[in-house]
């Protein structure tokens, strides 16, 4: 691309993708922690302590209205991948030890390890605790985007979007929600605003790179089982797009024909083939679709799984509702096949879950669960005047709190203080750039990533090492830009466009929710948020390997090449609206999450192992003091699971026979 094309889309526009913190200018890439330790080094009273390096205690640390690249910022890995190439120990020295010692010491400040000083405290109230974070924010994936255009606040999730799972939440994860004062369904009925967008419909974009022309066509019919559309609708449809004949004629077959494709057969024998193979071949084997459908429907599984329709067995699609079974005579219920977890309960349509999403998604449970752990923390009482309220980073890690949260610092080595079935204590490193430290702690939660722990224990036995490693967390990213109005997606009659063949596949507007004093922007010439997912995932591979390269390709992109590619999409996909990618684009957070979802099994490479014998089920064993948390624990990736998690480690950690 010239400088003229960059010029064209505003790569030299002075958006919100430069900071400033008390002055000192952050390069576009946003702040890593390292960055905050330096800046922070030149802010007058922010200084270091030897203990903690707290860049949170300086004055302007505000994480959440960082732009640029956040999610995992630059920086937030360094250490980690330090101690995973053996290169860490050579630069840090011996560890400083801080003196200090916690009844409970947690690695990793997402819902789960904050869901763990929870429970530990309703457990041991005088207990004191200490959680431990490498990222600069507090919450994991389930982070705070804000944006201030002119004055007023924006909000977006950074991560964790919703309050959802695949299955109602278990009574302790239901009780956590009710402690914070959380009622998904009275929220939903209360906050949300269904109506905003009324008369803006769905679209897909068809890209010249895989369709031969840029195209954007409106009104595509609902896809999903239970939003049929008539086939008339289909055809009208399909007729505006470039697809071939044949896709065309294809689309509408599968979409609105019903046909079983193995009259004859029961539907367990159905069920147990479509778990065997993937969509994509159901679509080209099964169906005898033309190839030429696969491109539209390639990005169909992407929210939800991270990889594409043939990576995703065809009974989880059947599960949620993608196209083409309707004919089948599919038993309802999860009987006579595999499913993934995420599919095995919407196979159970008889146990809705509840949903409700927060403007900043489940950074608002995060939220609420400081308030709880540290309520000089986070003013105000319930959980409207949260929504706006400001985190005061200065009060998380003070001395004289029971329970402390400390950024910037990544867990390096968890040990016993002597043999693992005897010891009375842990000792627990955490490292800087530079500089290690040590604290003691008579209990350790791991509630961090489980491929992380073998490096940190290797105390641990070496089956319990290997089902640590199984999982392979799926990357994934969460683009909010800020755009100038929504005139264009009005004038273009949408409000979400599917773009199956470009850098990012979806694009919507935010979701309309008002709460307290925050209010959603409802006029057509007020500053909001689009909403852009990519998942860089590899068709072809394993879904293992595809995450891993995946993994490689979000560590590996600048920001520069994010904030052009988003450019040129918006520009593009809008541009017949009058979207202007250099007048209209106002700030950019890119939020990568090269280690996102927990792994989950998929019945297309994974054995179906027995009862208890599931990688995650030897992983999380408890060894010694130490126990073990996180949605990896579960393999499933959800608020509910990572709550979960953290009240059995607990409780394996202050059952009477522990001590
Ligand atoms: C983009 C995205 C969207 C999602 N959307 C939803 C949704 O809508 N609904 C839903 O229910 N779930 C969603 N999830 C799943 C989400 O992961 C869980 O809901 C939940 O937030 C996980 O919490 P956790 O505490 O188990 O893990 P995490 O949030 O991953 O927290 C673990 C923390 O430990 C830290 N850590 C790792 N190693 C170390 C170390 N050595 N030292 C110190 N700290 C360490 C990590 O950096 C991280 O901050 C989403 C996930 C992603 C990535």
């Amino acid at each position: 691309m010239s400088a003229r094309d960059d010029r064209a889309l505003g790569m030299d526009r002075p958006i919100t993708r430069r900071d400033f913190l008390n002055g000192v200018a952050i390069g576009a890439g946003g702040l890593a922690a390292g960055g905050w330790l330096e800046a922070c080094s030149r802010i007058p009273g922010a200084a270091m302590s030897t203990a903690g390096g707290e860049a949170q205690n300086g004055a302007g640390y505000y994480p959440p209205s960082l732009t640029g690249m956040r999610g995992s910022h630059p920086g937030s890995y360094d250490v980690g991948h330090a101690l995973a190439n053996g290169s860490y120990w050579k630069s840090a020295g011996t560890p400083v030890a801080t003196g200090e010692h916690y009844d409970l010491v947690i690695v990793g400040a997402g819902i789960s390890g904050l869901a763990a000083a929870h429970f530990f405290l309703a457990r041991q109230p005088s207990a004191r605790i200490l959680v431990l974070d490498n990222h600069d924010d507090v919450g994991g994936h389930a982070k705070r985007n804000e944006f201030h255009p002119r004055g007023r606040l924006l909000l977006a999730n950074g991560g964790t979007y919703a309050i959802e799972s695949p299955f109602p939440y278990s009574p302790e994860a239901h009780g956590v929600m009710t402690a914070l004062g959380i009622d998904p369904v009275a929220l939903q009925a209360r906050c949300a605003q269904p109506h905003l967008y009324d008369g803006l419909g769905s679209a897909v974009f068809f890209d010249r790179e895989t369709f031969g022309t840029d195209r954007l066509c409106a009104n595509e019919p609902g896809r999903r089982a239970s939003a049929a559309a008539p086939v008339d609708a289909w055809r009208t449809f399909l007729a505006t797009t470039p697809l071939s004949a044949a896709a065309q004629r294809d689309i509408a077959r599968i979409q609105a024909v019903p046909t079983d494709y193995w009259p004859g057969v029961s539907s367990d024998t159905q069920k147990d083939r479509l778990s065997r193979m993937s969509y994509r071949d159901f679509l080209l084997h099964v169906v005898r679709a033309h190839p030429d459908v696969v491109p539209y429907y390639q990005s169909a599984t992407h929210g939800l799984y991270g990889v594409g329709i043939d990576a995703v067995p065809a009974l989880d699609c059947w599960a949620i509702e993608q196209p083409g079974f309707s004919g089948m005579r599919l038993e309802p219920g999860p009987k006579g096949g595999r499913l993934s977890f995420t599919a095995l309960g919407a196979a159970m349509p008889d146990q809705p879950p509840y949903f409700f999403h927060f403007p900043d998604g489940n950074a608002s449970i995060v939220r609420l669960l400081v308030r709880r752990l540290i309520p000089a923390a986070m003013p105000g009482q319930t959980v409207d005047d949260v929504v706006t309220a400001r985190l005061d980073y200065g009060q998380l890690d003070q001395p004289a709190s029971p329970v402390r949260i400390r950024l910037n610092s990544t867990v390096i080595r968890v040990r016993h203080a002597g043999p693992p079935a005897s010891a009375s204590s842990v000792e627990v490193t955490y490292g800087r750039p530079g500089a290690a430290f040590t604290v003691g702690a008579g209990s350790v939660v791991m509630a961090c990533w489980n491929m992380m722990i073998p490096y940190l224990c290797p105390e641990l036995p070496h089956e319990q090492m290997d089902a640590l490693h199984y999982g392979v967390k799926v990357p994934l990213c969460y683009t909010a830009v800020q755009i100038r109005d929504r005139s264009a997606f009005q004038r273009l009659g949408i409000r979400r466009i599917t773009t199956p063949g470009m850098y990012h596949t979806a694009v919507s507007l935010d979701v309309p929710v008002s709460i307290g004093d925050y209010q959603f922007p409802s006029a057509v010439d007020e500053p909001l948020v689009v909403r852009m997912e990519r998942t860089p995932c590899r068709p072809g591979l394993s879904a293992r390997d595809q995450q891993r390269a995946g993994h490689a390709d979000l560590l590996g992109t600048s920001f520069e090449t994010f904030e052009r590619q988003i450019r040129d999409q918006l520009g593009r996909v809008l541009g017949g609206g009058g979207f202007d990618p250099a007048r209209d684009i106002e700030a950019i957070t890119v939020n990568r999450w090269p280690h996102g979802y927990a792994y989950e099994y998929n019945p297309l490479w994974d054995p179906d192992w027995p009862v208890g014998q599931r990688p995650c089920d030897i992983a999380r064993r408890r060894f010694g003091r130490i126990a073990i948390a996180n949605s990896d624990a579960a393999a499933a990736a959800y608020t509910d699971q990572a709550i979960d998690q953290a009240y059995r480690a607990v409780l394996e950690l202050t059952a009477p026979t522990t001590g």
